[in-house]
């Protein structure tokens, strides 16, 4: 029996996103993503991208990866045959037994967009759903509440048998939105963030910054695992490591305690948008959260986004907590982000951080700083790891 997998394609929402580069661009993506499983043939006919395993290519995992492909609304195992009426009665006796022998009823749905197959969509369904109801009497047909629906496709090249779809990870495909840059700290928020911002099709630049040995080794390895683990959503990634030392013990050593945060802030921007205009990224993605500490306050935001000129992606703006936390489960990053490794943001944190700062206090108390040289330094010992899913 020949097994395949069947895609369907999500949304496509931008006017100058033509169907044909989203499918183009899915289709490319799928195949990176299958290639370390084994062989696969993946191509996209009538807006399906279809996946058929060569050479005994394990499917069951090739599935499993391919509900994290963003772009995909759903997908489905299927099996294959020939346009022939008995060869798809006979084809959905077999490969739906399972499904057949455990539902209490069901019902036949044919598509059929070869209008050149002789029975309509109508007569197909009911000679197939005789066939199944003769080769399984246990089974009644409900044509309105059914607990299994058996899909049949009649298509250009063949005809497809399969059960209920499940649900894709939705979106659209990575890389058909252009390129940003994403602060990723060891936290829960900041995984979160950027796989929602993957999730509207966008390639990311993981960046962070590390303040060894203020920051331990575990800290940054702890992050690396976490940027490892989104690319089985955000697809393969080069992170930069920023170190980040000298800037917070000069900011420690000049300026007045109650800004050490917010000037640390304006940093972490300027080098990040230096890394995205070396990169042509048209943005900068953080994990903030209205309210959520000293830091993220309107007036902090405000003198921290003051820097650079790209506009800043907030994708958790205005979750909850839980909500976040619902996520990251869900992507499977939560286990590692609450690992008891340090942040660069919690050494030297100020006693009483200045919650509503006025940008011009904000730019005399790091006036004192070469703010030039530092950023430049920082930059020039960038550290790029790359991520790659296993
Ligand atoms: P998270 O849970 O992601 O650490 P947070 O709630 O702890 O976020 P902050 O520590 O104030 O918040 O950081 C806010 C955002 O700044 C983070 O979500 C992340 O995008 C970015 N950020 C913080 N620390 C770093 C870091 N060391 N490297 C890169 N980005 C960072
Ligand atoms: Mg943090």
């Amino acid at each position: 029996m020949n097994d395949i997998i069947l895609l369907k394609l999500g949304e496509i929402v931008l006017k100058g996103l033509n169907r044909r580069s989203f499918e183009q661009k899915l289709t490319a993506n799928v195949r990176r993503r299958l290639a370390p499983i084994g062989k696969f043939r993946v191509y996209c006919l009538q807006s399906i991208i279809y996946v058929e395993g060569e050479d005994g290519a394990d499917m069951d995992t090739a599935f499993e990866a391919l509900k994290k492909v963003f772009g995909v609304i759903s997908l489905t195992r299927a099996a294959a045959c020939e346009k022939d009426k008995d060869a798809i009665a006979k084809l959905a006796i077999e490969y739906l037994r399972e499904d057949m022998l455990r539902a209490k009823s069901f019902k036949v749905e044919t598509r059929r967009s070869d209008k050149a197959f002789p029975m309509t969509s109508i007569e197909l369904s009911q000679y197939v759903g005789n066939a199944l109801s003769d080769a399984y009497e246990d089974i009644e047909v409900d044509v309105h509440d059914p607990e299994l629906v058996v899909h049949i496709e009649v298509r250009d090249l063949a005809a497809y048998v399969h059960a209920m779809p499940v649900h894709g990870a939705g979106g659209l495909p990575v890389g058909c939105s252009g390129t940003a840059v994403t602060l990723l700290s060891g936290g829960i928020d900041s995984p979160v963030s950027t796989y929602m911002i993957a999730k509207r099709g966008v390639h990311l630049i993981p960046v962070h910054f590390f303040s060894f040995p203020y920051t331990s080794q575990q800290a940054k390895d702890k992050v690396i695992e976490l940027g490892r683990l989104l690319t089985e959503y955000c697809g393969k990634m080069t992170m930069e490591v920023v170190p980040f030392t000298h800037i917070q013990e000069e900011i420690r050593d000049k300026c007045p305690e109650e800004y050490f945060t917010l000037i640390m802030r304006r940093f972490m921007m300027r080098i990040a948008e230096q890394i995205a205009q070396r990169s042509n990224a048209k943005a900068i993605v953080t994990g903030e959260n209205l309210g959520q500490v000293a830091s993220q306050t309107m007036e902090a935001m405000a003198s921290t986004q003051a820097v650079i000129d790209l506009p800043v992606l907030q994708p958790l703006i205005g979750m909850d907590k839980e909500e976040i936390i619902t996520i990251a489960r869900k992507i499977g990053t939560f286990d590692t982000s609450i690992l008891p490794y340090e942040d660069c943001c919690t050494v030297f944190t100020p006693k009483h951080p200045r919650t509503r700062p006025k940008l011009s206090e904000v730019e005399r108390a790091e006036s004192v700083l070469d703010i030039d040289a530092l950023v430049d330094e920082a930059v020039k010992g960038l550290e790029e790891v790359e991520l790659r899913h296993e």
